[in-house]
């Protein structure tokens, strides 16, 4: 993860469905640090991904949906979509469920999930 200092943060926020938090910079404020174009970027902090946004209506839309920029949160959200279709799972522990789900998200994304 490239150093991001905290003068550029805009906002953080905890995704309840992934449990991921997801940052928000601006990185024209104070010192200009983009590519042009490119002046918001949200980091998933679970999984240091990074996605550049030129406007900040998509990279607020981003924060609220890391699914659509991070591999490994949409594997997770897909993983517990799956698990919660499985019949089977209904009558698991919630830590036997945890596991399922980082099982399948292991399986769909062909590598673990990236440490938290
Ligand atoms: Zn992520």
């Amino acid at each position: 993860m490239p150093v991001y200092f905290d003068r550029y943060l805009r906002e953080e926020r905890l995704n309840a469905r992934t449990g991921g938090i997801l940052a928000l910079y601006d990185t024209a404020a104070p010192v200009s640090c983009h590519p042009a174009g490119e002046r918001w970027l949200v980091l998933c902090v679970a999984h240091d991904t990074e996605t550049r946004f030129s406007r900040l209506a998509q990279a607020r839309r981003a924060l609220a949906h890391p699914e659509e920029h991070c591999a490994d949160c949409a594997a997770l959200v897909r993983a517990q979509d799956d698990v919660a279709a499985d019949p089977a799972s209904a009558t698991l522990a919630p830590h036997e469920r945890g596991a399922r789900v980082i099982a399948r998200a292991t399986v769909l994304l062909g590598r673990p999930l990236a440490d938290r």
